[in-house]
């Protein structure tokens, strides 16, 4: 069974078209704000997203461009309202495999699908993805780090750091959180490990690790991690 995920904002469009999507036989997840959306479409486990671009948090634009950044090529087909810049979706090289506009009749937008779907190859094949993040190059699913053709040890806690951040990328990410997430609530770990453990991810990702483009620090809150 194919699997599509639906981000969009408006309930009842939403639902409409997770009904009519089940009803022609795809398994159907859904998001209904940019930062949920942003955060599903990074794991993955798609094989098609529908993408709305007015979102609350991040733009469907954003969302599209950051997917690409990090080489999720999970097809994704743009939803529009009339009178948004379509110039930007084919212009801007956001990386999205097609686009509709709204109000579109439910027998295009399956046409579009279908489409889309014999064009792409099988989410099989994606799974063992690798993104690259400065130096690395990452397959989260193996916990395997390369720098270009040479492994690179990373423990596991350094693994689930980066990749909570990952999964939260362009976002502001607390230490509480990253804590509570990574080493859960029983651990008596103090905001000072968190740090140590960014300073030793630096010096394995950044090309210069005093000068950070990939893990920043948001002073007074924690870490920000940049496609
Ligand atoms: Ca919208």
């Amino acid at each position: 069974m194919k699997k599509i995920l639906i981000v969009e904002d408006e309930a009842p469009m939403l639902q409409g078209l997770k009904d009519n999507l089940e009803y022609e036989s795809y398994a159907v997840d859904t998001a209904s704000d940019g930062e949920t959306g942003q955060e599903m479409v990074l794991n993955g486990k798609y094989d098609l997203i529908l993408l709305d671009v007015m979102l609350p948090n991040i733009s469907g634009f954003d969302i599209c461009r950051n997917a690409r950044k990090a080489n999720i090529s999970t097809p994704i087909i743009l939803l529009t309202a009339k009178g948004e810049e379509i110039d930007k979706v084919l212009g801007l090289e956001l990386g999205a495999d097609d686009y509709i506009t709204k109000p579109f009749s439910l027998r295009e937008l399956l046409a579009r699908i279908k489409a889309v779907l014999r064009r792409a190859p099988s989410r099989e094949q994606e799974e063992d993805q690798v993104i690259s993040l400065g130096r690395l190059s990452l397959n989260f699913k193996r916990y395997e780090a390369f720098e270009k053709d040479k492994p690179v040890k990373l423990s596991h806690k350094e693994f689930e750091i980066i990749r909570y951040l990952y999964k939260h990328a362009d976002e502001s990410v607390d230490r509480d959180d990253l804590m509570s997430k990574v080493w859960g609530i029983e651990y008596d770990i103090t905001t000072r490990t968190v740090d140590n453990f960014i300073l030793k991810l630096r010096q394995k990702i950044e090309l210069d690790p005093n000068n950070p483009k990939v893990i920043l620090t948001v002073h007074g809150l924690g870490y920000k991690l940049v496609l």
